[in-house]
C-alpha cells in the first residue's frame, strides 16, 4: 500500500513550515499580485521572479468533489471525500472535506481551511463548510 506523505522540496518548504503553523502561506508575486500554487520559482502569469509569502484568507469554495470507496493510501481509509477549492486568492487547492457533508450538493459550497494534527509533517491543511450567512 502506498504512502501518501508529501515529498517535500526547496520550493514547499516555506509552504509546509507555514502549514505547520496552521498559517497556510503562498507566495504572491511580486510583479503581478497572482498567487501562485504549486510553490515554484517564477510566476506561471507574467514569469516574474520575485515573490512573497503571504498567509491565505482561508476562504475558498468547492469547484469538484469525489468521494472514493476504494483505498489507496494506508492513511486515507474508505470511504473519504477529495474536494477541489478555489481559494478566495485565485490558486485551485486539492483537499478533503471534514466535518458533515453538505445538504444539497457540494458545488460552489463556501469552505474555510481548516488543520489536522499529522504525525510525519505535524499539520495537514482541510477545509470545512463556512458558516451559512446569518438571516
Ligand atoms: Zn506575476
Amino acid at each position: 500500500m502506498a504512502n501518501s506523505r508529501a515529498f517535500i522540496q526547496f520550493y514547499d518548504e516555506p509552504m509546509w513550515e507555514s502549514i505547520r503553523a496552521q498559517r497556510w502561506a503562498l507566495q504572491q508575486c511580486d510583479d503581478c499580485s497572482q498567487y501562485r500554487y504549486p510553490p515554484g520559482p517564477c510566476c506561471p502569469h507574467c514569469v516574474g521572479m520575485s515573490a512573497s509569502w503571504k498567509p491565505l484568507s482561508g476562504k475558498g469554495k468547492i469547484i469538484s468533489w469525489v468521494v472514493f470507496h476504494r483505498q489507496y493510501f494506508d492513511n486515507y481509509k474508505p470511504p473519504y471525500n477529495v474536494v477541489a477549492v478555489q481559494l478566495a486568492e485565485g490558486p485551485l487547492v486539492i483537499s478533503n472535506l471534514v466535518g458533515p457533508e453538505p445538504e444539497g450538493g457540494w458545488i460552489g459550497r463556501e469552505v474555510t481551511i481548516c488543520y489536522e494534527p499529522d504525525a510525519e509533517q505535524g499539520s495537514i491543511p482541510k477545509v470545512k463548510l463556512s458558516a451559512p450567512p446569518a438571516a
